[in-house]
Formats: C-alpha cells, sequence, structure tokens
C-alpha cells in the first residue's frame, strides 16, 4: 500500500488546469471556503483514506505474460463502506483514480446515500484484449485488492470499459476468497443479484435532471436539440431516455468519431446499422463530425458522457449549448467551468447529473444485503425521487447564495462529511 498523498493547504488555482485531480482540488477549495472550513477539516476531507497500487500479471492467449498496473483507493468512507467504479483504460493515471474516487465521496453524500467514494482503475487497451485475457486480467486483479473491499468496506461497480460481465467475474473471485457475497459488488447481471433497472440508471437519471432543469428555463424537453459525446453505457441510455421524452439527439460521438443530424438521429434505427456494422460512424443520413466538433455544436443541451477534461479553456468559449448536463464524471475544468459561468451557460455538475447510478447500485446492494428483489417501478420510482430532491436541494442553494449549481452541489456534500466526521470524532 502506498502511502496517503501528502494535504495541501488551500492554493489558488494554477493555470491551465488539466488534470482532473486538480479538478477536484478546486471545486473543493471553492466549496470549503464558502462553507469557512478549518484547515484540519480541510486536510481530512480532501486527503485520500486508503490508496492501493497492484501489479497485475497476465498470460495473454499468445502465452507472453504481460504485467499490468491497477490501483483502488478510497478517498472518505465517514458516511459508509467507499463505493465507485472500476475503469479499464489505456490513460488510468493514479491522479485521474484519485480524482474519481473524490468525486465519488461528493456524489454519495450529494444525494444522501449511505456511502463515502472509492475509485478503480488497470491501465489497459481493454478494446484490443479478448474475453479470456480480460477475464484473467479480472480475477486476477480482483484478487489482490479483495483485502479491501468488501459489502461493508468497499464495493466496486461498473465504469468506462466494464460492465455486467466485468462485476460478475469481481463477484466470483470475492466470493471464492470469502464465500458467496453477492453485495460485495453492483452492477451484476440480473440473474446474479443484479437490481433491475441498473443498467439504464445513470443514463436514465440524466435524463431526470436534464428535464428538471429545462422546465426551470422554461424550455421542455420536447422538441430540444441534443448532441451527446460517447455512446456507451451512460450515453446511449441518457439519449433514448431523452428521446423518449421527445428530445432531438442531433449529434452522437463515441471514441472512434461522431455522427450529425440537423433533422434528428433515428435511435432505433442507429441500433440496427450498430449491429450489423458494429459502428455508429457510416449511419446513412448523418454527416460525420469530430469529437471536437460535437462538443461546439449549436444545441440546447450538450451531453459530455465519455472522459474527463474534454471542455477546456481552449474551447469553452466556443461551446453554443445553453445547457451542459455532465453526464461523464470531471468532463469540464476548473478554467472551463469560470469561463461556462462567465457566459450564461448552465452547467448541471457530474455529482449530480450522473448520480442515478450510484443510487440504483445502493438499491441493488439494500436488495443483496435483504436477499430480496425488487421489480423495475419500484427502482425507477425510488431513484426519481432521489435524484429530484437532489436536483431541488441544488437548484435552491445555488440560487439562495447566487452560485454555480456545482459550487452549490459541492456545498451540500461537503457540510455532509463534514458533519459525519465531526460526529465520528477525528
Ligand atoms: P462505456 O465504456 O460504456 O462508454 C464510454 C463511451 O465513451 C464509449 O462510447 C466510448 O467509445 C466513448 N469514448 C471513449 N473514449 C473517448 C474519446 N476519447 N472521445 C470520445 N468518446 C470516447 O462507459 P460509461 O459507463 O458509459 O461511462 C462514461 C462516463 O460516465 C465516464 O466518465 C464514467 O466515469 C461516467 N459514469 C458512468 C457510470 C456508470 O454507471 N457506468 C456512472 C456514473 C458516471
Amino acid at each position: 500500500m502506498t502511502p496517503a498523498a501528502p494535504a495541501t493547504e488551500p492554493q489558488p488555482a494554477p493555470a491551465p488546469i488539466e488534470n482532473p485531480r486538480d479538478i477536484t482540488a478546486y471545486n473543493f477549495r471553492v466549496a470549503a471556503d464558502r462553507l469557512g472550513l478549518d484547515t484540519e477539516m480541510r486536510m481530512l476531507l480532501s486527503t485520500p483514506f486508503r490508496e492501493l497500487r497492484v501489479e497485475v500479471p497476465v498470460r495473454l492467449d499468445d502465452g507472453s505474460l504481460k504485467v499490468f498496473l491497477g490501483y483502488r483507493i478510497q478517498h472518505n468512507g465517514g458516511r459508509g463502506p467507499a463505493k465507485g467504479g472500476i475503469r479499464y483504460h489505456p490513460a488510468v493515471t493514479v491522479d485521474e483514480v484519485r480524482a474519481l474516487a473524490e468525486a465519488m465521496t461528493w456524489k454519495t453524500a450529494l444525494v444522501n446515500i449511505p456511502f463515502g467514494g472509492a475509485k478503480g482503475g488497470i491501465v489497459c487497451d481493454p478494446l484490443t484484449m479478448s474475453q479470456r485475457e480480460l477475464e484473467r486480467l479480472t480475477r486476477r486483479y480482483t484478487s489482490r485488492i479483495q483485502v479491501i473491499l468488501g459489502p461493508f468496506r468497499d464495493i466496486p461497480a461498473p465504469d468506462m470499459n466494464t460492465n455486467a460481465q466485468v462485476m460478475t467475474w469481481i463477484f466470483d473471485e470475492y466470493s471464492a476468497h470469502h464465500g458467496y457475497t453477492p453485495a460485495c459488488v453492483t452492477g451484476k447481471p440480473v440473474e446474479l443479484g443484479g437490481s433491475l433497472g441498473r443498467e439504464q440508471a445513470t443514463g436514465n437519471g440524466v435524463s431526470i435532471v436534464v428535464r428538471e432543469i429545462m422546465r426551470e428555463l422554461g424550455r421542455p424537453v420536447e422538441g430540444a436539440t441534443v448532441a451527446i459525446q460517447g455512446f456507451g453505457n451512460v450515453g446511449s441510455n441518457a439519449a433514448v431516455a431523452l428521446n423518449r421524452m421527445g428530445g432531438r439527439i442531433i449529434g452522437i460521438s463515441d471514441v472512434y468519431g461522431g455522427i450529425f443530424s440537423a433533422k434528428g438521429i433515428s435511435l432505433d434505427e442507429l441500433d440496427v446499422h450498430r449491429k450489423a456494422t458494429g459502428k455508429i460512424q457510416g449511419f446513412a443520413g448523418t454527416q460525420p463530425i469530430s469529437n471536437e466538433d460535437l462538443l461546439e455544436l449549436k444545441c440546447d443541451v450538450l451531453i459530455p458522457a465519455a472522459l474527463e477534461c474534454v471542455i477546456h479553456r481552449r474551447n469553452a468559449e466556443r461551446v453554443q449549448a445553453s445547457v451542459i448536463a455532465e453526464a461523464a464524471n470531471l468532463p469540464t475544468t476548473a478554467e472551463a467551468g469560470e469561463i461556462l459561468d462567465r457566459r450564461g451557460v448552465v452547467v448541471v455538475p457530474d455529482v449530480l447529473t450522473n448520480a442515478g447510478g450510484v443510487t440504483v447500485s445502493y438499491f441493488e446492494w439494500t436488495q443483496n444485503l435483504q436477499q430480496l428483489f425488487w421489480e423495475e417501478s419500484r427502482v425507477n420510482a425510488e431513484m426519481e425521487k432521489i435524484m429530484v430532491n437532489a436536483f431541488r436541494n441544488v437548484l435552491t442553494r445555488s440560487r439562495s447564495e447566487k452560485i454555480s449549481m456545482r459550487a452549490a452541489a459541492y456545498a451540500i456534500a461537503i457540510e455532509r462529511v463534514a458533519r459525519a466526521e465531526k460526529l465520528r470524532g477525528i
């Protein structure tokens, strides 16, 4: 185990801010200043609780051995067991995992579910690996981090390039060490204790906050134009849900590039095209568009649903959307956030926008502990209640204190975690 990162005193934000850790540090600092948090509490809340770095040797299909680097970082457990996804991506870094773990602490606090924050990641390129290689990688990684996991310690979930199958391998490997433990991980297939509605939960939650903010702005989702960067679990489910509400999806992209149609993209027909070709590119009736241009499309709602730091100081002035719903974690750098605020672009922050996933993960964990199953209608209704409530709290605070929705969300969350730490005793 590596020692925790050294705690630092509040500093002015450096520019340019491109490291995801700088985004959480900046957001934390703004909220901590507003709340008047003392130096000790700042140190406590900005320092990760535990960081585990593991080397993961895997025998590849061609017989060679490759050693992958993996992390599991628990940021804070003041309000409950640590909770957060596991990402497989070539660009995973320790700072990225730290930042994402911290964002989970604020997210679970904001929606007021009894968890802290954690994140995991493996530096790998899953797009070039076979299923058998991914299974061996996941099992070996799990066996190396299982000492700090557990239903009342730390509960992983899916993130970029991980899915219900990966969660199943984690569940199976953890259970081999500790006995049958479905509550050790969420995002499992329904047949193995997963929750109905979990797969679509993050995207559905995104659509709920978009509906709420549009209602507040007096412009219904019906007829609104939407551009979405990232068409994986979150982006595709958000597209379907917003389309169902009457939104017109005019731009979609993934790691390979994007497609655009001013008339709107038929998601059903795109699905047929994608199943036939394995890609969204080349879909009839659309024009190709780059990921960069998609972010600058003239549209009502822009939804980044892929990587962090994609909206930065070099493109923030050119974003034409009037609302940004941050489905990805940390998609906007601190400097870009200031530019967007100044320009009057309404940004619904990630810790609120994409919290539907961890909320339904909480329901999955609860169902596993109680060994019962909820109907999908109940899952969706309870998630919606939590999301709308969190949205209202953030909006009310942002209006009463005349601050951005991001600053309001962080203030609410940090207050809750600080209170828990104080009550438990340092
Ligand atoms: P995913 O792996 O299912 O999909 C990711 C999508 O992003 C894919 O379409 C991929 O092609 C695209 N992508 C990857 N690199 C890209 C690039 N450089 N430019 C453009 N597109 C790129 O992942 P996901 O689960 O949908 O997660 C997406 C984002 O949402 C991440 O930021 C993740 O942390 C966040 N998130 C996910 C969940 C969840 O429940 N899965 C919950 C909360 C937040």
